[in-house]
């Protein structure tokens, strides 16, 4: 086994991987920007390095310095996380060049799997139900009309690199393509270095359910069950659930067996998910595979019992899997509210200063996060706050979990989405179990979703904090005797800009 690794990311996702270090003995090295010097992940890991400026690029995204820090620190390995270079097929390549190991998938894979229209090739070979679309990049508006016609409006043009909901723009009608096809390219360009787009049939209403294997360098193949994930805004994940209230234990071995099938083809090992879209009919159709640790790990954790970090690194170490298939059992419910710094009006990212900060707790709640009282939320890097998991023995279970520890959380300083999570877990649809990703933009077109009381208690809010302010007070006492404290009034006052910003 490795005596230390060095882990290439930051945030709640380094601490969670530095959380898998110690749990097995294995010293960390972490790495940071100038922004994040104060970080948890550097605090938290046995050694700490600089890797450059605030800017991704200058910083978290520079594979020769991180490869330098990880040869100068005589780490054996290293973790990407998610995002940042995790699907860089080039950095696992140097890495291994280097003489390290990379904490994740070969290379090649990583390549095949990155390129969107290969894999769909690929699937489509292996048998694997894809989108019906385009198998090769689209030239010219012509092509692009003949291909919608023939698959039927309304189509969505997809980046080959894409990630992130970049390079996508769904056509409805003939007239809509040129200008279409001309913003997909170029937001491909800019995103990715690489304007080959493809056009897909575009699914009306479908649901986002994923498949999570896992796989050793011995050629053993394992499916850990699915997520759920269609509660989404701007085609990027805000709820997860495991399992999906849609799968039944048939649907669910036959969808894991196509993911085996899709990781098989592409020689995989170590973690991966399959990400497919179901339609009304349940059937369901690959989308992408993501050939790193997702996000949403940690429902797959909660209802398998397994730590997929360590497993990850078992894996790299070159151990054979320690369970089969027979052995997994899906147990309970999981689910994950992503907490964002990000207005609940425009879902745009929110920056500032964390002014208090209390975490929840209590009987099946786990929080995974990188933050601390006092610390930047800047514009530097993604928005995501913390990852709030709850455990149950069935979804209301977890539903009503989550609702208390959202309830617990208290985040003021940055606008956050707490209470709109609350609003989504509280519709009935929700509770239904019926998702599909258009969940938010049906239910919540309405720009603001608060009611008139709550846009008045907003507007009290701010004349009190702004009355502490003055008085450095940290408590206000109301003539009926009720007492309100600064972080209530702080945690008001964001919404109420939040309302105004519209
Ligand atoms: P990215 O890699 O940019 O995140 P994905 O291909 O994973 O893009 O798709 C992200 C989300 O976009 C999906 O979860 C789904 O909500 C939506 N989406 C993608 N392709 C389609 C499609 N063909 N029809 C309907 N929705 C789609």
């Amino acid at each position: 086994m490795f005596k230390k690794i060095l882990i290439a990311n930051r945030g709640e996702i380094a601490v969670r991987l530095i959380r898998a270090c110690k749990d097995m003995g294995i010293k960390s090295v972490s790495i940071y920007s100038d922004a994040d010097q104060y970080a948890q992940h550097v605090r938290l890991a046995d050694e700490a390095y600089n890797v450059g400026p605030p800017p991704a690029s200058q910083s978290y995204l520079d594979i020769d310095e991180i490869i330098q820090i990880a040869k100068n620190s005589k780490a054996e390995a290293v973790h990407p996380g998610y995002g940042f270079l995790a699907e860089n097929h080039n950095f696992a390549r140097k890495i291994e060049e280097a003489g390290l190991v990379f904490i994740g998938p070969p290379h090649e894979a990583i390549e095949m799997m990155g390129d969107k229209m290969a894999a769909r090739k690929a699937m489509v070979k292996s048998g694997v139900p894809v989108v019906p679309g385009t198998e090769k990049p689209i030239d010219d508006e012509i092509e692009a009309i003949d291909i919608a016609n023939k698959i039927g409006f309304p189509v969505l043009i997809k980046a080959a690199a894409g990630g992130g909901g970049k390079g996508m723009r769904i056509v409805k009608s003939n007239g809509e393509m040129k200008s279409s096809l001309r913003g997909a390219r170029s937001e491909a360009k800019s995103a990715f270095g690489d304007d080959r787009i493809y056009i897909e049939k575009y699914l009306e209403s479908p649901r986002h359910i994923e498949i999570q294997i896992i796989a050793d360098k011995h050629g053993n193949y394992v499916y850990l069950g699915e997520r759920e994930c269609s509660i989404q805004r701007r085609h990027q994940k805000v709820i997860e659930e495991a399992p999906s209230p849609a799968v039944d234990s048939t649907m669910r071995e036959q969808m894991g067996q196509a993911a085996i099938a899709c990781a098989k083809a592409c020689k995989y090992f170590n973690a991966g998910t399959i990400e497919f879209l179901v339609d009304a009919d349940l059937r369901y159709y690959f989308l992408e595979m993501n050939t790193r640790l997702q996000v949403e790990h940690p429902i797959t954790e909660l209802v398998t019992g397994l730590d997929l970090a360590v497993e990850q690194i078992k894996i790299a170490a070159g151990e054979k899997l320690s369970f089969k298939q027979d052995d997994i059992h899906i147990k309970g419910h999981a689910m994950e509210c992503r907490i964002y710094a990000e207005d609940p009006i425009d879902f745009l990212p929110a920056t500032g200063f964390i002014h208090r900060y209390r975490e929840p707790a209590g009987p099946g709640v786990r929080v995974d996060s990188g933050v601390y009282e006092g610390m930047e939320i800047s514009m530097y890097y993604d928005p995501l706050i913390a990852k709030l998991v709850t455990y149950g023995k069935n979804r209301l279970d977890a539903i009503s979990k989550m609702k208390r520890a959202l309830d617990e959380y208290i985040i003021t300083g940055v606008i956050t989405n707490i209470t709109f999570h609350r609003k989504i877990l509280e519709h009935p649809a929700f509770l239904k179990g019926e998702l599909s990703t258009h969940f938010i933009d049906e239910y919540y077109s309405e720009p603001d979703g608060f009611s008139e009381d709550e846009s008045l208690a907003m507007a009290v809010a701010t004349v009190i904090n702004d009355y502490m302010d003055k008085n450095k007070a940290s408590s206000f006492k109301m003539g009926n005797g009720y007492k309100t404290r600064r972080g209530s009034t702080w945690k008001m006052k964001g919404r109420l800009q939040a309302l105004r910003s519209r």
